[in-house]
């Protein structure tokens, strides 16, 4: 199959959701999202001006002062009866009424109160002002016109729902080249289907801000090159009234009870607080949900203004950890596993037959339901790729596949290989990368490393993944960092940590860093060829080349400036100990050459260049062989600082 290109621009990726969309593309520089800010509210205000819409951020954020005029949701109604939405409509604040042919259609006041009479829309119709938004993002970023999109949908939208979204594309006056389902687009993010040759189930795990949906496909990947990967929806299932916005209410609820308790405050629940005050709480509750993500416990602080409080006003206070609002939230993600248990059950397969678990939208980011999900599925769920943007990423690959920039070995200018195109590794002290993972090796791959502390008693260990061919971490490519903390103080180089690299079928990073002695663990997950081209690829490679030599020199120098440190420490330490026992003209000898080592470790640092990194060498190996005595007695020393009262001091 080829394709001819209308015009220079690209075929964008749209992710058209219930409460956000977003767009993105592939090209030149990779597979991005647009926008400074990209997620944008899929909210539309009619104005009074016939015509005129505010769209986005701004809509939203004066829903509260255009109550009906102000459209959420509409791709709740998109494509569906008057009938069919009857029961969701008493939800929403606008007023949804029948149209042509018993369509649902939304009703709109114009002007203050509706003084102005009122108009009807049709979902189609708000969806297309969000669409004509993105479009024209898009095109500003891109500095083209852009005409043509991909759009995806819930894989269980049925035909008009479908029909209804080509029509929105039709009328925000872009050509939609393909509707693609969500979960199918989320599988292409991750570029399952593109690499392998194998076929693979997969599971989609999509949990929003007020809606869940589970999928279960059926990857079958292309028999040669240039064919599209096929990929079968075998199962779905969900809630359309289940997501964060529940917990947030949980959170709400929690704060208004104990608000009322401690200001002895007559409202009965936060329905009885004015709007702006609910949308406070609201606030104040996500605020806490989010921080819960990353932190183990949040705080709160609400001034509810003049009162009998501590200096006239009431401030409530509150500290929630993440055990309290895990125990809160465990029962709100049971019914979503519910949910998979029972698709699994129509797909007719079992849970641990599933190849990989995709995990989309923002409220996957609950380390609960990460854990949960991961405990149901058996194995860890794909978190690497931001699970707002995911739907839009794989929109934009499927549409860079469908503009024929598919070349063997990647899609678009993003790389899609069975091999690993550049090293992976982690940053070591002093700068240098130690490499875990060379390039070209095949996938899955795998390695481990041991590595310890260079300061003594450090209780945390910062871990930065590189990629890239070049022996310096500043001349390579950072793919993210992640801390271990909690290691129990220890003398430098005793803690054992153990790095594991794992690099699945489908080209996904995971880091772990295990401490042994502690059993502390962390990890980090990433898809290392994300936003990565070919031609960046061989870019490293010519410059990996190009300062093989110099970059050798460097590491070298580097590795020796920490060993040397290490020795000085050490030597130096036992020698101040020990001098009174030991002949002079030993312990001035050793003085001697811990200078000599001391200087070139000085100059190293200003210059790694300045020294000769063959004599530096050489004064450590002056410096560790003339130590041997030294350290026979420390060594004597300790054992009978042991035998006489059961400790050694030299250990
Ligand atoms: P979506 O509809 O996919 O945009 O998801 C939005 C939902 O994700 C909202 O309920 C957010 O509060 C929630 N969310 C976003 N970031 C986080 C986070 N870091 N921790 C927990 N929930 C989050």
């Amino acid at each position: 199959m080829s394709h001819t290109r209308h015009n220079a621009a690209p075929i964008v990726g749209i992710d058209l959701g219930t409460t956000n969309s977003l767009v993105a593309v592939v090209d030149g520089q990779g597979v991005r999202v647009l926008g400074d800010e990209p997620i944008m509210p899929s909210v539309v205000r009619f104005e009074a001006v016939r015509g005129c819409v505010v769209v986005g951020q701004q809509a939203r954020d004066e829903a509260l002062d255009y109550p009906s005029a102000t459209i959420f949701s509409a791709k709740r109604l998109m494509g569906r009866s008057a009938a069919d939405v009857a029961g969701e409509a008493s939800f929403l604040p606008y007023a949804v009424v029948a149209g042509e042919h018993n369509t649902a259609r939304v009703r709109v006041p114009i002007g203050e109160g509706g003084g102005q009479g009122e108009m009807i829309v049709s979902p189609q119709e708000v969806s297309a002002h969000i669409l004509r938004e993105l479009g024209k993002r898009a095109s500003e970023v891109l500095g083209v016109e852009v005409q043509r999109a991909v759009v995806t949908v819930p894989a269980y939208f049925d035909d008009a729902q479908r029909q209804a979204t080509r029509d929105a594309g039709r009328l925000a006056g872009l050509e939609v080249v393909r509707i693609v389902n969500e979960p199918t687009a989320a599988a292409l993010a991750y570029g399952i289907g593109l690499g392998s040759k194998k076929a693979s189930t997969i599971a989609v795990y999509d949990l929003g801000g007020g809606t869940f949906d589970i999928s279960i496909l059926r990857v079958t990947p292309a028999t040669s090159v240039g064919e599209p990967a096929f990929y079968q929806v075998l199962a779905t299932a969900g809630d359309t009234k289940l997501g964060g916005d529940d917990v947030d209410h949980a959170l709400v609820s929690l704060f208004v009870r104990e608000i009322v308790e401690q200001f002895g405050l007559k409202v009965r629940g936060s329905e009885d607080f004015e709007p702006r005050t609910r949308r406070a709480l609201i606030s104040f509750a996500q605020g806490v949900k989010h921080r819960l993500s990353d932190e183990l416990e949040a705080k709160v602080l609400i001034d509810l203004g003049v009162g009998r409080g501590e200096g006239g006003r009431n401030v409530y206070e509150r500290v929630v950890g993440r055990d309290e609002f895990e125990e809160m939230v465990g029962p709100w993600v049971e019914p979503s596993l519910r949910a998979c248990q029972a698709a699994l059950q129509d797909a007719k397969i079992q849970a641990k037959e599933v190849d990989a678990v995709v995990m989309v939208g923002g409220s996957t980011r609950m380390p609960i339901v990460q854990r949960l999900v991961g405990e149901l599925f058996e194995r860890e769920p794909y978190t690497a790729i931001d699970p707002d943007w995911v739907v839009a990423l794989g929109a934009a690959i499927q549409a860079s596949i469908l503009s024929g920039d598919q070349v063997e070995g990647s899609v678009g200018s993003s790389l899609l290989l069975d091999v690993i195109p550049l090293s992976l590794g982690v940053e070591t002290v002093g700068g240098a990368v130690a490499k875990l993972i060379m390039r070209n090796s095949s996938v899955p791959a795998r390695a481990t490393e041991m590595f310890s502390t260079s300061v003594d008693g450090q209780v945390s260990i910062k871990i930065s993944v590189y990629q890239g061919e070049r022996e310096m971490a500043r001349d390579c490519r950072l793919l993210g960092t992640f801390e271990l903390t909690g290691i129990p103080p220890m003398p430098a180089g005793i803690p054992q940590l153990q790095v594991d690299f794992l690099v699945d079928a489908n080209g996904v990073l995971r880091v772990s860093a295990h401490e042994r002695r502690s059993g502390k663990q962390a990890q980090l997950q990433v898809v290392p060829n994300h936003g990565l081209t070919q031609q960046e690829v061989e870019c490293i490679e010519r410059e990996s080349f190009a300062h093989a030599q110099q970059d050798m020199d460097q590491h070298r120098v580097v590795d020796l400036i920490v060993n040397a440190r290490l020795d000085l420490k050490w030597i130096g330490e036992r020698l101040n100990r020990h001098a009174s026992t030991l002949e002079p003209e030993y312990c001035k000898q050793l003085e001697q050459l811990l200078t000599a080592l001391g200087s070139f470790v000085e100059k190293a640092q200003q210059d790694y260049q300045s020294v000769d990194a063959n004599a530096f060498y050489q004064a450590k190996q002056a410096l560790d062989e003339a130590s041997v005595r030294l350290q026979e007695v420390s060594i004597a020393h300790s054992l009978r600082a042991d035998a006489e009262n059961g400790t050694g001091e030299d250990s």
